[in-house]
């Protein structure tokens, strides 16, 4: 007898197992579990960075203080995103790995399932007893239950027997209907790696093996084909795998030829059996379906026992020998076999279901992380290009503040010195005009006309009506003179400095600035008050006869010198000023400092001068006369002289009066008003000076006006940079948070999807 396989000692045997089942449960299947344990958690921080972003846009979307950086199409797209990526991460989470098993009734497939779970899961040697499908899942619980389609009642199964029993009793169980076998993880390694094991009817006794593929086979990562090795491959399983071909593109098919147990009665054959049944298999593979080329047909194509394998894995579960120490011939070789069927298998399913069930979705997570990444990069972009528009608007505010200060610097050195010139200018024109004023105030004070009368209550009232008449007089004249080219030169002031101002201020305002700064007709007031200045102005209106005594001192010693020689007294108290609102600044009279000698001094000189001129010519002349014509000539002298008197006294009329009162007014005016020109003068340049400086206040003030608001600009373009700024890094953030999981998913693709079938 010929082994394909050495002979090993029971107890070397065990070793082997042992290591094979450390290898198992490092088994290849964890390739599936932890690609999956993987892409689910990138489509959780996916998710979060979905929802993160999505929560971000809104927000950038609904401030009102930018211009918008998101469209509300972004958004959208994006909350689109968060329910796609949730959808697809409930998927992922129930992903497992499918296995079905075919082949016809009683080749042994039930066996297989339960030899690889390693327990008596689902009853065999009975023959299908229905005609369902059973799919053995593992359940967290530490008790089987069975789930028939449309129910959601749970059948409690504890052993295989029960569950035949319940799978014979059920009677609306239709043909190609799925049971379900929720079987404890606990018990079995091989379901806690997420692996699906699905045992078919035999392919020979249906005609529905169209619906089959339909219903059971489309998500299936394996297929494997259960033979008999004690006959051939059968058309009936052949044309199945053939339609299995059809709708699915490569389908991974092993072939395991069972009851190989059954070739050791006859070893002389065995290898020829197992040449044939080889080439055949291969055939079919690789020719018929063209699944898999020539070298890997081997390693899906195996012969084994499922049954003795079954045997001994529940008995070495029991504590008990396997085979109840009894080897078979060729045993170790196939169970050898079967364990290598078992790795190529995890191997191949765990790597295709890896493919077929994640590849999809990391492309797609790929796809939506590439499109948040641009999402957050036009964001970004937009961000930026706002805030590099707010810190040039911010510069140019700034700018523009500075010039305007230094501008309002120059602009009010050059209307101080505008306004002194004019106003010094001002205050010359007025004074000179006041004073040629004063000098024709005569005829001013000829031009009164009203009743006089030397009464005093006449005399008073016609003081008071001369005194408005000046007032009025002055005042109008003084205008004349001077109001156009103050006016003048004031219109040209204001107009330099609306001029000047005009730049500072922003362009739609420049032409209003004109209409903004109310100018009243402005006059200069004089403001002489007469009444008070001449209040103390006393007339002296009564008779003097020219040849009288008083007249002829007066005439000799002048008016104030007369008075004292007259009275015999010295006035030396000074007169009282006249309450004007210059008085302090009045010079003070001319005070009377001649003494009494220098009065007798003066009165000597003067009689001398009498004496000499007019008196002694008349005695002279007298005397000569006297001599010539004696005392006729003295009587006609007297007779001239008291005619004289006569005349005077007769001539003094009213109107004589009111002409010698009107020549004192002036005389007395003038002196008064030549003592206030300077202080007019002055009021009035501090009249146009106060124009002028509120001219220029009321520009200043709308300079003011545009000052702030250019320092409201520059805040508010502080505030939107600072939140641009927050904005860009956050997007950036996220940007990078999606290239973040793009690499991520890479590495995933790398590790797991790239090298796989
Ligand atoms: P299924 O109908 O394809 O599920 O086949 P079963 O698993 O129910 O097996 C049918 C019968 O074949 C049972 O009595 C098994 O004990 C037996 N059987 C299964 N596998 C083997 C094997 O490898 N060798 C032998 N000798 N018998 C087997």
């Amino acid at each position: 007898m010929s082994l394909a396989f050495p002979r090993v000692s029971p107890a070397q045997f065990h070793c082997k197992e042992k290591r094979m089942m450390a290898e198992v449960n490092a088994s290849p299947l964890k390739h599936f579990v932890t690609a999956k344990k993987k892409i689910n958690g990138i489509f959780e921080q996916l998710g979060a960075y979905i929802r993160e972003s999505a929560s971000f846009l809104e927000d950038a979307h609904r401030n009102e203080d930018l211009d918008p950086v998101t469209t509300e199409e972004q958004v959208q797209e994006v909350r689109g995103f968060l329910s796609k990526v949730a959808g697809i991460g409930e998927v992922l989470a129930r992903r497992h790995m499918k296995v079905v098993f075919f082949g016809r009734t009683s080749n042994g497939k039930s066996t297989v399932i339960n030899a690889m779970l390693c327990d008596k899961v689902l009853p065999s040697g009975i023959g299908h007893t229905t005609n369902c499908f059973l799919r053995v899942e593992g359940t967290d619980g530490g008790e089987g239950f069975l789930l028939t389609e449309g129910s959601e009642e749970k059948k409690s199964i504890k052993t295989v027997n029960q569950l035949a029993h319940a799978l014979h009793q059920d009677q609306d169980l239709d043909a190609g209907s799925l049971v379900c076998v929720m079987w404890p993880k606990v018990k079995c390694a091989l379901l806690r790696d997420d692996l699906v094991l699905v045992d078919s009817p035999g392919i020979d006794v249906t005609t529905e093996l169209d619906s089959w593929i339909d219903k059971f086979c489309l998500d299936a990562d394996v297929f494997v084909l259960v033979a008999n090795s004690e006959s051939t491959l059968m058309q009936t399983e052949k044309s199945f795998f053939h339609k299995v071909n059809e709708r699915l593109s490569s389908p991974n098919i092993f072939i395991l030829n069972n009851r190989w147990d059954a070739s050791a009665s006859e070893p002389e054959y065995m290898e020829e059996v197992r040449r044939q049944h080889m080439d055949r298999c291969s055939n079919f593979l690789v020719e018929e379906l063209g699944v898999v080329d020539r070298a890997q047909a081997s390693d899906r194509i195996f012969f084994v026992s499922a049954k003795e394998v079954l045997q001994a894995r529940v008995q070495r579960a029991q504590g008990m020998p396997e085979a109840g120490g009894a080897l078979a011939e060729g045993f170790q070789a196939r169970m050898f076999e079967f364990q290598n069927f078992e790795r190529r298998f995890e191997e191949c399913i765990s790597q295709s279901a890896v493919k077929t069930k994640f590849e999809q979705h990391t492309v797609r997570a790929k796809q939506i992380s590439e499109a948040l990444r641009r999402i957050m990069d036009s964001v970004h972009v937009a961000a930026q290009e706002q805030r590099a528009y707010c810190l040039e608007t911010k510069e140019d505010r700034q700018d523009r503040l500075e010039f305007i200060d230094k501008q309002l610097d120059l602009l009010t050195m050059d209307c101080k010195t505008k306004i002194k010139k004019i106003t010094e200018e001002v205050e010359r024109q007025v004074s000179n005009a006041m004073a040629e004023e004063i000098r024709k105030l005569h005829v001013l004070v000829d031009d009164f006309h009203m009743d006089f009368h030397p009464s005093a209550v006449v005399l008073k009232v016609y003081k008071n009506e001369l005194h408005r008449h000046i007032e009025e007089g002055l005042g109008k004249n003084m205008s004349e003179r001077c109001s156009s080219s103050i006016s003048g030169a004031l219109q040209a002031t204001q107009a330099d400095m609306i001029e000047g101002l005009k730049p500072l201020l922003p362009s739609s305002l420049r032409d209003q600035v004109d209409k903004m700064v109310p100018r009243q007709c402005f006059s200069l007031t004089y403001d002489l008050a007469c009444d008070k200045l001449c209040s103390d102005f006393q007339e002296d209106i009564g008779f003097h006869f020219s040849l009288g005594w008083t007249m002829l001192v007066n005439r000799f010693l002048g008016p104030k010198n007369t008075r004292r020689a007259l009275m015999g007294y010295s006035d030396q108290v000074p007169r009282p000023m006249a309450l004007t609102p210059v008085s302090t600044s009045m010079p003070p009279f001319p005070q009377s400092a001649m003494t009494q000698e220098e009065l007798m001094v003066s009165m000597v000189t003067g009689l001398a001068s009498l004496t000499s001129r007019t008196s002694m010519g008349v005695i002279v002349v007298g005397g000569v006369i006297w001599k010539a014509v004696g005392w006729r000539l003295i009587a006609l002298s007297f007779g001239l002289y008291g005619l004289l008197y006569v005349y005077e006294r007769l001539t003094w009329t009213t109107r004589a009066k009111e002409r010698a009162f009107k020549r004192q007014f002036v005389d007395y005016a003038s002196e008064k008003l030549q003592l206030i020109v300077s202080y007019t003068g002055s009021n009035c340049s501090h009249q146009v000076q106060q124009e002028l400086a509120g001219v220029f206040a009321q520009l200043c003030q709308q300079v003011d006006v545009t000052r702030q608001n250019l320092e409201d600009e520059i805040q508010d373009m502080n505030g939107k940079i600072e939140l641009l700024d927050n904005l860009q890094s956050r997007a950036k953030l996220l940007r990078n948070k999606a290239g973040w999981l793009d690499s991520e998913l890479n590495m995933f693709t790398q590790q797991y999807l790239q090298h796989s079938k």
